[in-house]
């Protein structure tokens, strides 16, 4: 890690405010918004971010008006928000910033009273949308309007309009989803008149000293997406409507590009922002798979954003700026792209939380706090089970003891950081590292636990942590000599055919599969060959939306079956919002699946 970040840490003027730095925290729901006591609990997680040195901060979003909701259940600012009174205090306590993002679902929305400029449904919900009425057009700017002033009397410095990602304010501009006769479609010109008129009004209700950030679609990815032309005029339309600033929104969900997670490259997208620099007088944040101050130092210097924005690293470590700022950029629990604790479970309904840091959204009910007596303690297994005990029970005061049976600490997380696509699993192994040193652990490498250790060193406690063994394979021929488990494959460096059949398709199945689908492994996570995915996924920088005529290249250097017991289709194990893009990337490699 840099030791100075001058540009990062450089306060951003906008005129009538000044943000302490270069860092948002970008916009996330997390389950919380809707939850009985959400904004007790939001107050926490937003001011522990503010107390963390963030920049800026953008709440989860926020419907205008009922019909906007994704659900029936969400939440929706069309009144006072007392509760976000709560939220607005304790970041300004902690002298931060925050904006309330206003998110319109329109045919996102999953209800049955779902609306749309016109009723087209998407691959995504099964429901239909209702046109919207040219009077209804007329409310929804104002709901906007409305709830951005309502944002503002409940204490918030700004609001955020979503004007990306497929909701309906992207909806009313691409020709994709909007198809009427009237003054709200057919031109480009009338395609744009809606968030156009959002902005204005907006701007004139909240008045001059108000922050409107818009988020805007710097790429589409999907057919129907504009054009960069189009994606000029339209920023520079909102600038001349109120528009403070500009964040970027990369992909509507509906897209069949993968966008954040692990295998996206980090800074995969921020050349769509960059060249928007220069065209708008208005101070630009780039956004997407950044996930250190390095590479956000870089991206400021170089000239290609104002400003980054952060979502799922504040989800990882709410100091990611504190630090940096301390010149302990090495401590930062970088967030590895996994979606597995926060998009995963906000899909399913559930509050979000994240993998490498536990106490995200539930900073209210586990606290760390020092003990009143100090343990002797021993960890067998510096896995991540073990490490994150040991890194808590000594950051409350015990004196703590790792044993570990191999050479290195990290477990299962050594052989995920091998698979091509995470190697962020790295940073994480790094960060434990780090809070070792920090702590003052003693970690006893290449040394396997024994009753005996454990009983002469006369410990207090002695917690087991010792992590999975592979199944055995139950097979006539499982001792052939061409028969591998995943271990030799992805850690051992055992050599692999041409052909060759996975027999089981769980996350570890899938891993070897995508292993094996590379003719290089693991690279260098700071230094990835961005060119190299958009080409292999089919994007490009010129074509309308950025989908490439020549669609997706992908190809393996093996003939890979991936074969399971059960009779469903394969993957369905994974992560909501990666498993897709897995199984994709696999079939367009040619990897059989069978069950
Ligand atoms: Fe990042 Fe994974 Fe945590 Fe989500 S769960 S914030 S993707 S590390």
């Amino acid at each position: 890690m840099s030791a100075s970040y001058p540009n990062l840490l450089n306060p951003l003027d906008l005129g009538f405010t000044t943000l302490r730095n270069r860092v948002m925290m970008g916009s996330m729901h997390t389950g919380l918004e809707e939850h009985p006591d959400g904004f007790q609990r939001m107050a926490r997680f937003f001011g522990d971010r503010a107390a963390g040195q963030a920049g800026l901060i953008v709440t989860g979003g926020f419907s205008p008006n009922a019909a906007g909701n994704l659900s029936p259940l969400d939440a929706t600012l069309d009144g006072k928000g007392d509760g976000h009174r709560l939220i607005t205090d304790a970041v300004h306590q902690a002298d931060g910033k925050i904006l309330l993002q206003v998110l319109h679902g329109g045919r996102y929305a999953r209800r049955p009273d779902a609306v749309a400029p016109s009723a087209i449904a998407s691959r995504i919900n099964p429901i239909t949308p209702r046109p919207l009425e040219g009077d209804e057009i007329l409310q929804t700017i104002e709901d906007f309007a409305i709830c951005a002033q309502h944002a503002r009397d409940a204490g918030y410095d700004g609001v955020e309009i979503m004007g990306s990602e497929g909701y309906l304010i992207t909806q009313f501009i691409s020709t994709r989803t909007n198809q009427r006769e009237d003054e709200w479609g057919g031109s480009f010109e009338n395609r744009i008149r809606f968030p156009i008129e959002v902005m204005r009004r907006t701007r004139e209700v909240c008045g001059k000293d108000f922050i409107i950030l818009y988020r805007l679609s710097v790429l589409d990815l999907v057919e129907g997406g504009l054009s960069w032309d189009e994606t000029v005029q339209l920023a520079q339309a909102l600038e001349a409507a109120g528009a403070t600033m500009f964040n970027s929104g990369v992909g509507w969900h509906e897209a069949l590009i993968p966008t954040i997670m692990h295998s996206v490259p980090r800074g995969a997208f921020t050349w769509a922002t960059a060249r928007l620099m220069g065209k708008v007088g208005v101070p630009i944040i780039a956004s997407n798979r950044i996930n250190n101050p390095d590479q956000a130092e870089a991206l400021i210097t170089a000239g290609d954003a104002d400003m980054v924005s952060m979502a799922r690293p504040f989800l990882a470590d709410a100091d990611i700026v504190a630090k940096t700022i301390a010149g302990q950029a090495d401590q930062i629990n970088t967030c590895i792209g996994c979606n597995q604790g926060c998009l995963d479970y906000i899909f399913k309904g559930k509050v979000c939380t994240c993998l490498v840091n536990p106490r995200a959204c539930y900073e209210t009910e586990f606290e760390v706090t020092p003990s009143e007596s100090t343990k002797k303690v021993a960890v067998v297994g510096a896995g991540p089970g073990g490490l994150s005990y040991a890194i808590t029970a000594a950051e409350r005061g015990h004196d703590v003891t790792v044993y570990e049976a191999s050479d290195r600490i990290g477990g299962q997380f050594n052989m995920a950081m091998a698979i091509p696509g995470k190697e962020d699993y790295g940073e994480t192994i790094r960060y434990w590292g780090s809070q070792i040193e920090r702590f003052g652990i003693t970690v006893k490498l290449n040394q396997r636990a024994t009753v005996n250790d454990l009983q002469a060193a006369k410990f207090d406690d002695v917690i087991l942590a010792t992590g999975v063994t592979p199944r055995r394979l139950d097979l006539p021929g499982a001792d052939h000599p061409s028969v591998l488990s995943y271990v030799d494959v992805l850690q051992n460096g055992a050599q692999v055919g041409k052909r060759v059949a996975i027999i089981g398709a769980g996350g570890i199945g899938f891993d070897v599969a995508e292993f094996l689908s590379h003719a290089e492994g693991p690279g260098d996570p700071a230094t990835p060959d961005i060119d190299a995915w958009l080409t292999q996924w089919g994007v490009d920088r010129v074509s309308d939306g950025g989908l490439s005529p020549n669609g997706p290249a992908m190809t393996s250097p093996r003939s890979i079956t991936l074969l399971q017991r059960k009779a469903q289709s394969l993957g369905r194990g994974l992560g909501l919002t990666t498993g897709w893009a897995i199984r994709s990337e696999l079939n367009m490699k040619g990897v059989e699946m069978i069950g």
